[in-house]
């Protein structure tokens, strides 16, 4: 195989949650374009049917279900639909993920059970959930971590959101270990400010410590991102398991 074929991922089924915009519907549509049958998820029908239309303009397919992955319930019927539609899972990036902005003393419960709810325990669900469609034949699980499990975020304060990310990053490498002996990888890309709903970079007050303490000093578009997705999806990341691949412009070289 050419290492350029290594890339590949035709014939693969794949799964992005919180696929509809941002990062995610970056990395469905660069799994898409490397081959992949892709199907996203997310809570907002409408949404989800924009990207699917958005995608199939510039002749890319991708398939949508409708699922709050805080919800046993929408993980499990995600996870049908999925296998249903596409015949089975071979890729599942674990994307949907939530930051508020707070000081810690001001975090009330139910922000701080959101961010675990969505961020850690959705997470670790959606993956033993596909897992289980896994386990006879292998998958690549891309877990999608932070920057903020490494580093204390400035200038807001977002205590419950890093704390989730390390967690995110553990988890990959727990489950990479457990794992293995299915052939199941399980890595994480790990990327710094890119410019999405949930990350307003181009707002002044952030100009400072987002953009100009990094040494590339600009923020990232989410396809900048979506190649690393598409590496540790495929065969050409064949040895790689447990890995967390740090995509941020050199922020944390400091
Ligand atoms: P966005 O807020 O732009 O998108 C979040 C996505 O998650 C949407 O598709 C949303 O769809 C979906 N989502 C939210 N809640 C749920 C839920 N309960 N169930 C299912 N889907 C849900 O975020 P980004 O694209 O910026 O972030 C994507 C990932 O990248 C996150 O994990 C984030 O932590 C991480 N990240 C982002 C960085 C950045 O600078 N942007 C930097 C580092 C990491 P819907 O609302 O329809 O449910």
């Amino acid at each position: 195989m050419s290492v350029l074929d290594s890339f590949s991922l035709a014939g693969k089924r794949a799964l992005v949650t919180g696929g509809n915009r941002g990062l995610g519907e970056a990395f469905a549509r660069g799994l898409a374009e490397a081959g992949a049958q892709v199907m996203i998820s997310g809570r907002d029908e409408e949404r989800n049917a924009a990207a699917v239309a958005s995608a199939a303009s510039d002749g890319l397919t991708l398939h949508s279900v409708v699922a709050d992955i805080t919800k046993d319930a929408d993980i499990a019927a995600m996870t049908a639909a999925t296998v249903e539609t596409l015949g089975g899972i071979d890729i599942l990036v674990n994307n949907a993920g939530i930051c508020y902005h707070r000081d810690s003393w001001d975090v009330p419960d139910d922000e701080w059970d959101h961010v675990f709810d969505l961020n850690v325990r959705a997470l670790f669900k959606c993956s033993r959930a596909v897992g289980e469609h896994m386990k006879a034949t292998g998958g690549s699980i891309v877990n999608i971590g932070s920057i903020s499990a490494m580093i204390v975020n400035r200038p807001q304060n977002q205590a419950a959101y890093n704390a989730s990310k390390a967690a995110v990053h553990q988890l990959t490498k727990s489950l990479a270990a457990e794992w293995a002996p299915y052939k199941i990888r399980v890595n994480a890309v790990s990327p710094g400010y890119v410019k999405t709903e949930m990350a307003p970079v181009d707002e002044p007050q952030f100009k400072r410590m987002w953009i100009e303490d990094s040494p590339q000093q600009r923020y990232a578009v989410p396809s900048e991102i979506a190649g690393s997705v598409v590496f540790l999806a495929s065969d050409a990341a064949a040895f790689c398991t447990g890995t967390i691949l740090v995509i941020d412009g050199g922020y944390t070289v400091y």
